[in-house]
């Protein structure tokens, strides 16, 4: 197994414009170029920009690597990109948009915008993984002001989210999924209906489970353990490292915290991942990211 790659070794490695280009290029056109508009794989370099910008020899079409990806009209440097994408994969690192800005030499804005297309890449990957074989569903809360709060207080903070894995035949986690129950406000119980069980089964699960264990309870004792230690440990893996996140947003950073515990097992198995997310996932603004997250997984039947 290679070893752990640490920040300052990534730094060096991608220390200028050139290094990220060759890495870009090799995940987006790893068979070599190709044009999205003909299809034809040849194509004039042009080095008179920041980024190379490529001319197909067919229809003359131009393009970049960033053009269509969630870099695109970014005017910041890539490998400062790539030095946000390292520090949220890394599970070791405990890195918010303010600390980013400081790490990037960039405004509070323009890392809080880095860091969320980078979680809106991770929310779309996960739309793609549906549970399959062996599944279990149950639920818990997230908290964003658990601290110095009375008991009534907590749970008018608390956001219902419903957690669903994947295991294998040894009862192990091998996948596993947090989507926020957007629940109204002035709804007495913070619980999920049965709506909300049923919307998440089907978008969450593959139709080829016909019965997966659902838990209507939390810390149902016939969960798997490792669920509910995932439930378990939300609020405080959020809160740590963002000190609270506003219900708007808190599904991009349950998507997060899925990634980067998922990707844990590895070395660096979660920077390998967003390399590819980062070169492939298709562009979004800044108004829709800032408007309800298009892939948040909604309330329908909201009170
Ligand atoms: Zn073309």
């Amino acid at each position: 197994m290679a070893d752990e790659v640490t920040f300052d070794q990534f730094r060096k490695k991608y220390c200028d414009e050139a290094a990220c280009v060759d890495v870009l290029t090799s995940i987006r056109w790893r068979n070599g170029f190709v044009c999205s508009r003909c299809g034809h794989n040849g194509a004039t370099i042009i080095n008179t920009r920041r980024l190379p910008l490529y001319q197909c020899y067919t229809c003359r079409h131009q393009t970049s690597l960033i053009k269509g990806t969630i870099m695109e009209g970014s005017r910041t440097a890539l490998h400062k990109w790539f030095y946000a994408l390292f520090l949220l994969a890394d599970p070791s690192s405990s890195t918010n948009a303010l600390q980013l800005a400081k790490v990037l030499s960039v405004t509070y804005k323009t890392a809080w915008l880095i860091f969320h297309k980078i979680r809106y890449s991770i929310s779309c990957a996960d739309a793609k993984q549906l549970l399959n074989g062996l599944v279990e569903v149950t639920y818990s809360h997230y908290n964003h002001q658990n601290y110095g709060l009375d008991a009534s207080q907590q749970q008018h903070n608390q956001e219902p989210f419903i957690a669903g894995a994947s295991l294998n035949l040894f009862g192990e986690v091998t996948y596993f999924k947090l989507k926020h129950v957007h629940i109204s406000s002035f709804r007495a119980h913070r619980d999920p209906y049965d709506t909300d069980w049923g919307d998440f089964l089907i978008q969450h699960v593959h139709s080829n489970v016909k019965f997966p264990n659902v838990y209507k309870y939390t810390n149902d004792f016939r969960a798997s353990e490792t669920l509910l230690l995932i439930c378990q440990m939300v609020t405080d893996s959020i809160n740590d490292r963002y000190f609270g996140v506003s219900p708007k947003h808190l599904q991009a950073y349950l998507d997060e915290l899925s990634f980067r515990v998922l990707n844990s097992v590895r070395p660096n198995k979660g920077v390998v991942k967003l390399f590819k997310l980062l070169a492939t996932t298709t562009t979004i603004t800044y108004k829709q990211l800032i408007s309800t997250p298009p892939h948040s997984y909604q309330f329908v039947n909201a009170a």
